[in-house]
């Protein structure tokens, strides 16, 4: 049967270089209730030299963050999909973005919107996912922030959001002193409204564990000691550790693997889990051939891969 997963949220960051994205999460890493040293020490969601020379995020890196409600004490585990923000990976964007149910708009209080982030924004848009916008920055000095939530505005009527669309939610934040408030006259004490906004207004995934395997490849990461990495959603089916699979290539040919094992993100790292479900995101070590825009399916009758089974 189709499940809610309401114990996940999938959410697209888009932000320009340097708006602060990474502090930004580490803030909401160390905020969550959860938190444990190990889980910044694997890889840092830090940009390269050639992402900051040209304003973009090249490499979708993710991060997931276990959440709980300090209201209802309920854990919910948060994955955020970074997204390349530039046209040249327009292929990448539609993938990446096809994992995430909701996005954020991060934008420097001060700089505001940036020229780089409008063709990923206007693919979010034809994604259907409504945004949630951050105006982040608002310690600095030169903050500007409801000038900057205007030119949001305007920027969004000019790639053609809807009506629902443009009714946004917005959160002024200072990731570096970690913390965030829905109203600028009310200072935050902590970084919840951003938790607060992603469980109201980030959708649940939609999945049903029980159907037959489809893991669509959206990312390949490389291990010196595993080598390649597939990374996806889980759109149907369950995972394991350890079993075979058919891996349907985009251009249509099976190739049989064994799985050796399934990852889940876990703050700025990755950790091996016995299996993983409908609605979630892993990371599979051992499918040697395994490609961006594969479909990884059950051993057996595998489906013919039709995209993402939204
Ligand atoms: P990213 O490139 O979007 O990941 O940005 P970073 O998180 O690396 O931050 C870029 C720069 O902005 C760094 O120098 C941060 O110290 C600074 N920064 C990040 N968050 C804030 C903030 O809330 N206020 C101010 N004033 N500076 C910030």
């Amino acid at each position: 049967m189709n499940q809610v997963r309401n114990d996940i949220r999938n959410v697209a960051i888009i932000a320009h270089v340097d708006h602060g994205k990474t502090t930004l999460v580490d803030a909401l890493l160390r905020q969550s209730g959860n938190f444990r040293e190990s889980q910044v020490q694997d890889t840092m969601l830090d940009s390269n030299p050639l992402e900051r020379e040209r304003g973009i995020t090249i490499l979708a890196k993710n991060v997931a963050i276990n959440y709980t409600d300090p209201d209802t004490g309920t854990t919910t585990k948060i994955n955020l999909i970074d997204t390349p923000g530039h046209a040249d990976f327009g292929g990448e964007v539609e993938r990446v973005l096809g994992m995430a149910d909701g996005c954020f708009l991060l934008v420097d209080a001060a700089e505001g919107a940036m020229p780089q982030t409008r063709f990923v924004l206007k693919k979010a848009f034809q994604h259907q996912l409504r945004p949630i916008v951050i105006i982040n920055k608002i310690d600095r000095q030169d903050a500007r922030a409801n000038a900057v939530l205007d030119e949001v505005f305007d920027l969004f009527v000019e790639l053609g959001a809807d009506d629902e669309t443009l009714d946004f939610p917005v959160i002024y934040a200072s990731g570096r002193s970690g913390i965030a408030t829905w109203n600028l006259d009310q200072p935050g004490t902590s970084i919840k409204p951003v938790f607060d906004a992603i469980l109201r207004h980030v959708p649940a995934p939609h999945g049903d564990p029980d159907r037959s395997l489809q893991v669509q490849i959206t990312n390949i990461q490389y291990n010196e000691y595993v080598g390649r990495i597939g990374v996806g959603r889980i759109y149907n089916g369950r995972i394991k550790s350890g079993s075979q699979v058919t891996v349907a290539k985009r251009g249509g040919e099976l190739v049989k693997s064994r799985l050796q094992q399934v990852q889940v993100f876990d703050g700025f790292g990755r950790k091996n889990v016995d299996s993983a479900e409908a609605g979630d995101i892993v990371a599979l070590i051992g499918l040697e051939t395994v490609d961006i825009g594969d479909t990884v399916c059950d051993f057996q009758n595998p489906p013919t891969p039709t995209g993402t089974g939204n």
